[in-house]
């Protein structure tokens, strides 16, 4: 099995529309757009079994009619909490959603950035779309930081070798706050030195693992000394959703003077 990211809404919000296929069958994570997913699953001879969905957003499930068009016999999957006609299939945490015979993804009920929001698991994928990004995480749109610090959490208990795919490329920028909360990570330091993005060509291997992710996004570390200790100078109490709320807090204002 293969999986591409194809970008979509490019310049304005960086989307990755994830695409895994073999033997000619095809299924789409979050398309926000259709036209380019159409043209690659043509290019390859692809047909489209499936489309996952993982919240309400525009940019996750706007080129869904278009491929329906195109694609009659594709079933849309999305979680039970979002309001969208198209979804077929509606998801909770803790079921399965079957893709090819040997490929079975989890759902995992991931609220926070919205109140809809899940992912989909397993060893060989992790697809959170807007909860966990590459060196950071998706705003609170909707969700509470209850939900979104433990969603947080949840995802960094999954293995270490998860192939990782979110949503949206904005790992440069991510890694630029993380510096600032974390200069001495070394990890990151690395990351950053070594960052080779290329957005917005195909995407042809994960994001990166888990493992990266645990050992330098600020939003899976929020709870760790070197970051904590900081965030309770900023007025946080010593909880995950007071901690996780007043880094994103930092990150919003990053976000707006940058
Ligand atoms: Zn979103």
């Amino acid at each position: 099995m293969t999986i591409t990211g194809i970008p979509a809404l490019v310049g304005s919000y960086d989307n990755y529309i994830w695409v895994l296929y073999q033997n000619q069958e095809a299924w789409v994570v979050d398309p926000g757009e259709s036209q380019q997913v159409i043209a690659f699953l043509k290019q390859q001879n692809l047909t489209l079994q499936g489309i996952l969905v993982t919240h309400h957003h525009f940019d996750h499930v706007d080129g869904i009619p278009a491929l329906k068009q195109a694609y009659p016999k594709a079933t849309v999957y999305g979680p039970q909490k979002t309001d969208n006609a198209s979804i077929q299939v509606r998801l909770k945490g803790g079921e399965t959603v079957p893709i090819f015979n040997d490929f079975i993804l989890t759902v995992l009920d991931t609220p926070g950035h919205t109140p809809d929001h899940i992912s989909y698991y397993n060893e060989q994928a992790l697809f959170c779309a807007d909860t966990l990004f590459s060196a950071g995480c998706g705003r609170l749109l909707g969700g509470t930081v209850e939900a979104f610090s433990q969603s947080l959490l949840t995802l960094r208990e999954l293995p270490d070798e998860t192939p990782f795919y979110c949503a949206h490329e904005y790992t440069e920028d991510n890694l630029k706050f993380a510096i600032q909360v974390e200069p001495d990570n070394l990890e990151l330091q690395q990351r950053f030195a070594n960052l080779n993005v290329n957005y917005p060509t195909i995407k042809t291997t994960a994001l990166g693992t888990l493992k990266i992710e645990k050992e330098t996004n600020p939003f899976l570390r929020f709870d760790r000394p070197s970051i904590k200790e900081q965030l309770l100078k900023r007025g946080a109490q010593d909880t995950p959703a007071s901690l996780f709320k007043t880094l994103r807090d930092w990150k919003d204002q990053y976000d707006r003077q940058n």
